[in-house]
């Protein structure tokens, strides 16, 4: 049984606001309204807000599902710098295990890299793939300074005490509680470690070593509480499976990996000079997937003739090209075969490449344009660099971005690289730009990306800091994740494509910020407050 809603007393207006209230309403501004260069001039993201829509499922639900480039997709629109205080092989590894995507910066060595790539690839959920080894003839003090600075307890010898090696023998802590006296420190390890052990054939699966490490004896030989050594046919050390690992290794349902292999997917940057074709050699030989080209203005000659060859000599290599901020640069790109178009000039925190240089673009706004440009084309575009929150991703990929990529919002975690240090009672990490004249003097890169010309004077676009301590990538992604879904819900969206063309076709709806709205919408009024963003 149906009541009628009274809206009036008159029968006639009744009928006419019941007709009313059937037809949608108007509120708000479309994107290409709100992005009107004539009413708004640039925007960036805290220039405006997103109008909420209608909820009807849970949070939970919504799929952040994204395509980064023109044949890879992820799980979640997250990206993380290609910078020396962000992205190396830990940071990449855990970045894919939580469904984004990290991308090596090269401000080092090629074979440095390679190496960060070839780790990342070679990476196996529950195995550690680079143990700490030692050799025969080390000493129990070289033992106890790595227990000490690392915490381990068992030790795998190896015949030159690396991985790779011939496996002799594996110390654990037991054999060494006992040796007390300065003597003791200088015995040699090949006279303590214990050599009838039970190893594991590489390849074996984390269910049938974790039943080995569950047994204790196989015939004569010993299996090491806690420790199973993984070798190769030639008995070389090629892993170490440790059982607290093994109970820590949780399953990551959001993993970014090839379909082919099952390894998870890896990025790393290069920069558009002659010489890292070699470098991209060596990157391609150690398993790389996508290639981003580092350059801070993307439209040159270097950067088109760069992709032309990329996309000749390695078919099999996605390419990420940028960084962009306006529709005619783009289309240099992707006219030269670009698989996704990166987006940002002079938005990172560290920048300053506005200031110096004079180019650059509001991000909002270059974001938008970019996108709805590169949208045609099917060319997916990442937004860089200013991202500060949860809701600044949100509002990129409502944008029009894929995906977002961000460095001072992941630095000061525990898998980004530097060790954390105090300043007046806080846990900092270092963070700098890679244009900035520390990275530039340290690196092989930084400077290829920012100043070009060599034995010239060096023109800083960058500076160098530190960010606060975040704890892990693991629990961090998870808020970041968590955030975005529920912004989608509030948006009343389900998933990115849901999102995007809702916002092309003209459903999702924008409004604008003065600077008092913005004062409004942040916290306000307080006498003190603490931040705790989440738990
Ligand atoms: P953030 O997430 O910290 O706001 O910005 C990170 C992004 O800033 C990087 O992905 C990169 O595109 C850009 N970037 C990194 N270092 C520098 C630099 O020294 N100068 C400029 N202009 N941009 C930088």
């Amino acid at each position: 049984m149906s009541t009628e809603l009274i809206l009036s007393t008159d029968p006639q207006k009744n009928k006419e606001l019941l007709q009313k209230l059937q037809q949608p309403t108007n509120d708000g501004l479309t994107g290409t309204q709100l992005f009107d260069a004539q009413i708004s001039g640039g925007l960036t993201y805290n220039d405006f807000l997103i109008l909420p829509g209608y909820i009807d499922f849970p949070a939970s639900i919504v799929n952040l599902e994204t395509q980064i480039t023109k044949r890879f997709k992820i799980k979640t629109p997250l990206l993380s710098s290609p910078m020396d205080t962000v992205t190396e092989s830990e940071m990449a590894v855990h970045m894919a295990l939580n469904g984004g995507l990290g991308v090596i910066h090269h401000n080092c060595p090629v074979a440095d890299q390679a190496e960060m790539v070839r780790k990342v690839k070679k990476f196996e959920n529950g195995f550690i793939s680079d143990p700490v080894c030692l050799g025969p003839n080390n000493t129990v003090l070289d033992l106890l300074q790595i227990k000490e600075k690392f915490g381990y307890s068992g030790i795998p010898i190896t015949e030159n005490g690396k991985l790779g090696s011939k496996l002799l023998g594996l110390v654990t802590s037991r054999d060494i509680d006992f040796l007390q006296s300065a003597a003791d420190a200088s015995r040699k390890l090949k006279d303590i470690m214990v050599t009838e052990l039970v190893t594991a054939k590489k390849g074996i699966s984390l269910a049938e070593a974790n039943k080995i490490l569950s047994s204790s004896r196989k015939g004569i030989f010993v299996v090491i509480p806690g420790k199973l050594p993984i070798v190769d046919e030639n008995g070389n050390l090629t892993a170490l499976l440790s059982r607290s690992d093994l109970i820590k290794a949780r399953d990551y349902p959001l993993a970014s990996k090839t379909k082919s292999s099952k390894q998870l997917l890896c990025a790393a940057a290069i920069s558009t000079h002659e010489e890292d074709k070699i470098r991209l050699a060596a990157l391609v030989d150690a398993g790389l997937d996508i290639v981003v080209l580092d350059s801070s203005q993307g439209n040159s000659l270097f950067q088109v003739n760069m992709i032309k060859y990329i996309k000749e000599t390695y078919p099999q290599i996605d390419v990420i090209a940028g960084n962009v901020v306006t529709e005619e640069q783009a289309r240099s790109l992707i006219l030269a075969g670009a698989d996704a178009i990166k987006v940002g000039m002079g938005s990172g925190s560290i920048c300053i490449t506005q200031e110096v240089m004079a180019c650059g673009r509001p991000q909002g706004t270059a974001v938008f344009r970019v996108a709805q440009y590169a949208r045609q084309f099917g060319v997916p575009v990442i937004a860089d660099g200013g991202i500060s929150n949860v809701g600044h991703i949100i509002k990129a990929v409502a944008l029009g971005a894929s995906a977002v990529m961000m460095g001072s919002l992941l630095a000061g975690t525990t898998e980004s690289p530097g060790d954390y240090f105090y300043h007046e009672g806080q846990r900092l990490k270092r963070y700098r730009g890679m244009g900035s004249l520390e990275a530039m003097d340290t690196g092989d890169a930084a400077g290829k990306r920012y100043f070009s010309e060599d034995g010239r004077v060096k023109v800083a676009q960058g500076v160098s800091g530190s960010v606060v301590d975040k704890g892990t990538v693991k629990k961090f992604m998870g808020y970041l994740i968590t955030g975005v879904q529920h912004g989608f819900q509030d948006i009343g969206v389900k998933d990115i494509p849901a999102l995007q063309d809702g916002v092309a076709e003209g459903k999702v709806k924008f409004e604008k910020r003065t600077p008092s709205a913005q004062a409004e919408g942040g916290v306000h009024g307080l006498y003190n407050y603490e931040k705790r963003l989440f738990k």
